[in-house]
């Protein structure tokens, strides 16, 4: 997806990925800046460590708590910082990291454009209180959804997950609950890992909730492309969309704060379901 936007755009760069172990994540970041890397991209748990390693964190990585992208940062003789890939090799006197997180604005873009759901105002059904799943709790509050319903099998992670709502979303007018809706809802949002394998539980309750009470189902998960959970959704008459979308934006927003420019989403899109669905053709 990295490569095909970045050979869309023009420029001379590669994404590759690597493996570091979490207690070396400080010394790997060290050795991509002496290296002049561009920036790079962070996942679990990499994304929380980062965020005390970063010479400075914009505002969505203090929001949401961690750093899923880095972009690397040179001053000019004048003091300046710009990113490292505008700037000439001689011209940098010293380099810092700058950390961005770019997974929430993905959830709701994604929801938006993949379901067609206005989210201001719906009321929302969030399975799952893990890392992807607080992050959407806090966004989805963020965009003024009139109820979420917080569901966990481990049901004290989301009444943390709702306390922390109530401290960082100070202003929000909507209201947050533990449980099953009675009623109908918009959306029923599955950012848990029960579907990643075959086998695994459905991730909510049939007993307690009927996916025929939702307009639409989104699930995180994007192997295999149709969940149970979104099969059955679709047969109960959801719309439904699986996470390539969430995965696609989080990585063209990320493109475009190394670059400047703006992503260009279809050749992205493109190659990411060349490489996740090898055995489908089309977009
Ligand atoms: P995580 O922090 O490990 O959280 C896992 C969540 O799943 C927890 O809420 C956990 O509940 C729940 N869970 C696990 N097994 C379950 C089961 N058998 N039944 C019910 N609930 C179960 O993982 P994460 O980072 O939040 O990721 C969650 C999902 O989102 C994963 O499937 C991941 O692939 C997907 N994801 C997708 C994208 C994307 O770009 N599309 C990005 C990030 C994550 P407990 O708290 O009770 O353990």
């Amino acid at each position: 997806m990295q490569n095909a936007g970045m050979a869309a755009l023009g420029l001379d760069w590669r994404y590759v990925a690597c493996e570091v172990r979490p207690s070396e994540l400080r010394e790997a970041l060290a050795g991509a800046a002496a290296m002049r890397f561009v920036g790079v991209n962070l996942t679990v748990p990499h994304k929380l460590l980062a965020l005390e390693m970063m010479d400075v964190l914009d505002e969505s990585a203090r929001r949401w708590g961690a750093v899923n992208t880095v972009r690397f940062e040179g001053r000019d003789g004048d003091g300046a910082w710009w990113p490292l890939g505008g700037m000439a090799d001689d011209a940098v006197t010293a380099v810092r990291m700058h950390g961005f997180n770019t997974d929430a604005d993905a959830i709701v873009r994604s929801i938006r454009e993949d379901t067609g759901l206005s989210l201001t105002g719906a009321k929302v059904l969030l399975l799952g209180a893990g890392g992807a799943g607080r992050v959407a709790a806090l966004r989805l509050a963020v965009e003024g959804v009139s109820e979420l319903w917080l569901v966990n099998r481990t049901e004290s992670k989301a009444a943390e997950v709702m306390a922390e709502i109530g401290r960082t979303v100070p202003g929000y007018g909507g209201r947050v609950r533990l449980g099953y809706p009675e009623g109908r809802v918009d959306l029923v949002l599955n950012a848990t890992s029960a579907g990643l394998k075959s086998g695994d539980p459905m991730p909510y309750d049939s007993v307690q909730f009927d996916l025929g009470r939702a307009t639409a189902a989104y699930d995180m998960i994007y192997r295999p492309a149709e969940t149970a959970f979104l099969g059955a959704a679709r047969a109960a008459g959801c719309r439904t969309a699986n996470g390539l979308g969430m995965l696609l934006y989080q990585g063209a927003a990320a493109l475009e704060i190394w670059s400047g420019r703006v992503a260009p989403v279809v050749e992205m899109r493109a190659a990411l379901w060349t490489h996740v669905y090898p055995e489908r053709k089309g977009v």
